[in-house]
């Protein structure tokens, strides 16, 4: 060994050894963090499917992959960020001798060839995520970035350490070329060829260049254990155990949403006939009532923005941004951690758990953070304002864009049920709306002996469950379907076709009572249980003796079609539940309904996000149109998997949009760009947020909104009253 290997070996040994006792310590520290939140039991259910989950999600990069060049890019970093590790190590056998080499495995050819393969492409990769970053940085004269928030030089300082562990893993080769120390052949390795041809001869070059780049790997082993808030780093160790935690791991990628989480106290559904709030926990109130997936979530978050670039609430102008949200409460998380770890933290009650003596060495801004209230205003000094918790339509944008499988809904939902239960602290409008749901079983207060109000005019019998037995679906009207003006449209649209169909349906008619989706989504998991457990009672009645496979419904509504079939079984209740938009179109494949009439003047289709994003429907309604319309369908820019929500789910329906532009009417605009006559929607709260929309920008006359089932109908029964154009004001 030369003296400059006997420096090099010791430079290398003394900054390794300091990088990897902080190492430790970080994580440590990460992991005491998260052990801090509630149980989780049923997260270690399914291992298979989550391992499975995990694998398809990181190695096929199924979520980035959405975003074309972002995602490949990406991908080629993150593998050379895996096979290259062995690079790093190889290194330490360099620094010791310029020749040296990874034992048995260094002296294959496959080896070199691959390493120089995914050499070059991480180089490109990560130029390309560079070039991107710059062009999308939050100073850059004009348009919004999905970056804005995001601390940025955490992630310039990652790219430029890729970067240059990149660029020394070439000058390393290229020495032992130039020294003719080199054993791969030219074929398998020219890029580092091409590099030796251009270095000195210089025998000692290797173990420099192998030394600048363990130190360059170091040193950002340090960085990032100094700062273990750093997710633009530490995800790429965090994403694995996120991703195999996630909520329902058999799902296809992307569709981890649908029903909310039932609420629980130390991992256990909450049942309110018991519950008790002095004993247990209803919502969240401070960080480490999240459960320990949630603040693991929080950790993992990489600033990347894909969610704050789709919300529909931080497009419009609204101070929720679901990734700044995220940032807020980890920040939070680990400033407070200290005086968690410490014994600190309030009971049920509000009392301080920590003895006087157990507090006393606390740092100062520990004992700040943990005064803080995470739900309050600037000036409360809240962590979470609750402009913010309450500008959320609960859309699942984010969680669907998320490539690290964040579930911002469920803590956006916990906080909000905190927040209603306990604090009885929520935009006073939706008062009214929970308390018709209370007392009338449905939001807008109506007389439930008007439920059946619909029916009347149609030149057919609709039958009720009780008076006939053998029907196939019962028709689940929904509130909306049974009250309001425009939805009762739909209604009757989907009622007639069915009976053309020859399809044989019932409903419960005064039987049915509001599915509890609005109280759920603001949070009164309260309201919501009671309504649901009426429901869930009167359905199993209807469905006596009948296996899961022939308790069909089917619903118009999105919501109830969501909670009916996804969230009921929480309760008791197993249903197949289907949007009305899938059995129509069954019954045209199958020949039970025949357009003869296609409707012309251009159609564009909205995606409701409670059928299209939370439950994966996106074909059927599009076949509908695609058989009852002239010409083709116009999409929007905004479509599918990345629709822009309509601005009324997550009980935003009932409450009023005071901050920025109305989510309605950005939606509005786009839809009306496409020159369509007709905006085809497939949820009731879409129509009249839609109509309204149009309404306000005074094209009421130009652009009409109407339900995919009425489309169907004007082009099976061109003959058939239409009714006019579905323009009546909601609650009339
Ligand atoms: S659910 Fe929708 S509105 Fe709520 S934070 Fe996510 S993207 Fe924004
Ligand atoms: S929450 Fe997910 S999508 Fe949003 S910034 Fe963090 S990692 Fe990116």
């Amino acid at each position: 060994m030369g003296s400059v290997q006997i420096v090099t070996t010791i430079l290398a040994a003394a900054i390794t050894a300091v990088a990897v006792w902080l190492a430790v310590r970080a994580v440590m520290k990460m992991t005491a963090v998260i052990r801090l939140g509630q149980p989780a039991p049923e997260r270690f259910s399914d291992k298979g499917a989550r391992t499975k989950t995990m694998l398809v999600e990181t190695a096929g990069h199924t979520r980035m992959l959405k975003w074309g060049v972002v995602g490949a890019a990406h991908w080629f970093v993150m593998v050379g960020f895996i096979v290259l590790s062995l690079l790093v190590l190889e290194a330490y056998f360099e620094v010791v001798t310029p020749t040296g080499g990874l034992p048995i495995i260094g002296h294959l050819t496959i080896f070199g060839l691959a390493t120089e393969i995914i050499t070059v492409l991480g180089l490109i990769g990560i130029l390309v995520l560079m070039v991107i970053r710059l062009r999308n940085r939050p100073t850059r004269p004009g348009g919004r970035s999905r970056f804005t928030g995001s601390t940025m030089w955490q992630g310039y300082f990652v790219e430029w350490i890729v970067l240059l562990v990149l660029i020394f893993g070439l000058l390393i080769r290229g020495f032992k070329v130039a020294t003719d120390h080199f054993e791969y052949p030219l074929w398998a390795t020219p890029v580092s060829h091409a590099v030796g041809a251009v270095l000195p001869d210089w025998s000692d070059g290797a173990s420099v260049a192998a030394l600048i780049k363990i130190v360059i790997s170091m040193t950002w082993l340090i960085v990032i254990s100094l700062n273990v808030t750093m997710g633009v780093a530490w995800h790429r160790f965090l994403a694995f155990p996120n991703i195999f935690f996630k909520r329902e791991p058999a799902k296809p990628a992307g569709s981890g949403l649908g029903a909310l989480r039932p609420m629980t106290s130390q991992g256990k559904p909450l049942d309110f006939e018991e519950a008790d709030p002095e004993k247990d926990q209803f919502g969240v109130a401070h960080v480490e009532q999240f459960s320990w997936k949630g603040l693991l979530d929080f950790s993992t978050c990489t600033e990347c923005g894909r969610c704050q670039s789709q919300c529909p609430a931080w497009n419009t102008g609204k101070p929720l941004s679901p990734k700044l949200l995220v940032l807020s409460l980890r920040d939070h998380a680990y400033a407070k951690a200290p005086y968690l770890l410490a014994g600190g933290g309030k009971d049920l009650t509000g009392e301080e758990k920590a003895t006087q003596a157990q507090l006393a060495h606390l740092d100062v801004l520990a004992l700040a953070e943990a005064d803080k209230p995470l739900i309050g205003t600037a000036e409360e000094g809240g962590v979470i304002d609750p402009d913010v918790l309450w500008s959320c339509t609960t859309c699942g944008a984010c969680v669907e864009q998320c490539p690290v499988d964040i579930e911002h809904v469920d803590h956006i939902v916990d906080m909000r049920r905190y927040q209603v239960l306990i604090e009885s602290s929520f935009p006073s409008e939706a008062g009214v709306m929970l308390r018709n749901l209370e007392n009338k079983g449905n939001p807008w207060g109506a007389p439930q002996n008007t439920r059946e109000d619909w029916t009347k005019g149609l030149d057919f019998e609709v039958p009720r469950v009780g008076e006939v037995d053998d029907f196939e679906y019962l028709f689940w009207v929904g509130c909306a379907g049974a009250f309001e003006d425009r939805a009762k449209k739909t209604t009757r649209a989907v009622a007639t076709l069915l009976n053309e169909a020859g399809v044989k349906f019932a409903i419960l008619g005064e039987g049915e009572t509001c599915s509890g989706d609005p109280a759920r989504r603001i949070g009164n998991e309260f309201v919501f249980q009671m309504l649901a457990q009426q429901n869930v009672e009167t359905l199993n009645e209807a469905f006596e003796g009948r296996d899961k496979a022939k308790r069909k419904i089917v619903a118009t509504c999105p919501h109830c079609f969501n909670t009916l079939g996804n969230e009921y079984g929480q309760l008791g209740g197993e249903f197949e539940v289907v949007h009305h938009t899938q059995l129509l179109a069954h019954l045209v494949a199958t020949g039970k309904l025949t357009p003869v009439q296609p409707v012309d003047g251009g159609v564009t289709y909205h995606d409701p996000c409670y059928l299209g994003r939370h439950n994966r429907v996106f074909a059927a309604p599009r076949e509908v149109l695609g058989d009852a319309i002239a010409g083709d369908l116009t999409e929007m820019p905004r479509n599918s998997e990345r629709s822009f929500c309509c601005g009324a789910g997550g009980a935003r329906m009932w409450m009023e949009e005071k901050i920025g532009k109305r989510i309605n009417v950005d939606r509005v605009e786009e839809a009306m760009a496409t020159g369509a006559k007709t905006v085809a929607v497939g949820c009731p709260f879409c129509s009249t947020m839609l109509n309204d929309g149009v309404n306000g920008k005074g094209a009421g006359e130009q652009v009409e909104v109407i339900d995919v089932a009425s489309v169907l109908l004007r082009s099976v029964k061109p003959e058939q009253p239409q009714g006019g154009k579905e323009t009546a004001p909601i609650g009339g």
